[in-house]
């Protein structure tokens, strides 16, 4: 893979991209948002290199992994030849893993409880890297899911600042698969603003326009670029 390989967004592009990215542009423009407001995150979660190169190689920057192990074996290379590339993880983190998370992404949207607090603080300290962090709210208060409750959000995210010294960016949200989505986004997007919180990770291949319609500005993508998983 070379750097000369690279085109941009706008020229022979995959079509699942592109795709997105012109649903991306509508939804901004009916929403009366600026393009540059919204981050598409590409999630490439259980796709191989080559499947992502192509996606890298059409100007695509920001990729979403789940799983720390797997970004591991991955992205270290991809990164070595595409300087510029911003990494976010958006799945469960363990305390165990969170040296590996820190040294490798950009951005965290897993934030959901004190141990995870914890172990990034010293993370971030010792490797001095200040990954973007997110806090992520389980709206639909679904009891197998990750995220903090919505009636404990606010002492969660005060807690954040002032017992870990974190830096929280946003919030991060899912609602559950079989409700309108809109209800859930409009939650975090309250709890965000109350909180001072002005970055909103949310939105999925099914509903990244209403995210949008709804304040998101980093919508999470995955089948919709590169096909079922
Ligand atoms: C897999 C995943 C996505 C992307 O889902 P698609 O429906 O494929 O777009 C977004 N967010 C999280 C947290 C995920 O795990």
């Amino acid at each position: 893979m070379t750097e000369s390989s690279r085109t941009s967004v706008t020229s022979h592009s995959p079509s699942g991209l592109t795709a997105v990215e012109q649903e991306i542009t509508r939804a901004c423009k009916e929403a009366r948002r600026d393009r540059a407001s919204v981050t598409l995150v590409a999630v490439s979660k259980t796709f191989a290199a080559d499947a992502i190169s192509p996606v890298i190689d059409a100007g695509q920057r920001a990729f979403g992994e789940n799983r720390v192990q797997e970004a591991k074996a991955k992205w270290p290379a991809l990164v070595q030849a595409h300087p510029g590339l911003v990494l976010h993880l958006i799945g469960p983190l363990q305390s165990n893993k969170a040296k590996d998370a820190v040294a490798l992404f950009d951005a965290i949207h897993s934030v959901d409880r004190p141990s995870i607090c914890e172990a990034l603080a010293k993370e971030i300290k010792s490797q001095q890297k200040r990954p973007e962090l997110f806090v992520q709210i389980n709206t639909g208060e679904e009891p197998q899911k990750a995220g903090v409750a919505p009636a404990e959000a606010d002492a969660f995210i005060a807690a954040c600042r002032d017992t870990y010294g974190l830096q929280v960016s946003g919030l991060m949200c899912i609602p559950p698969v079989e409700q309108a989505p809109a209800p859930h986004f409009a939650l975090c997007a309250k709890i965000a603003a109350r909180n001072g919180l002005t970055n909103l990770s949310m939105g999925m291949s099914a509903d990244f326009a209403v995210a949008i319609q709804m304040g998101a500005t980093h919508v999470r993508v995955g089948s919709a670029i590169f096909g079922a998983r």
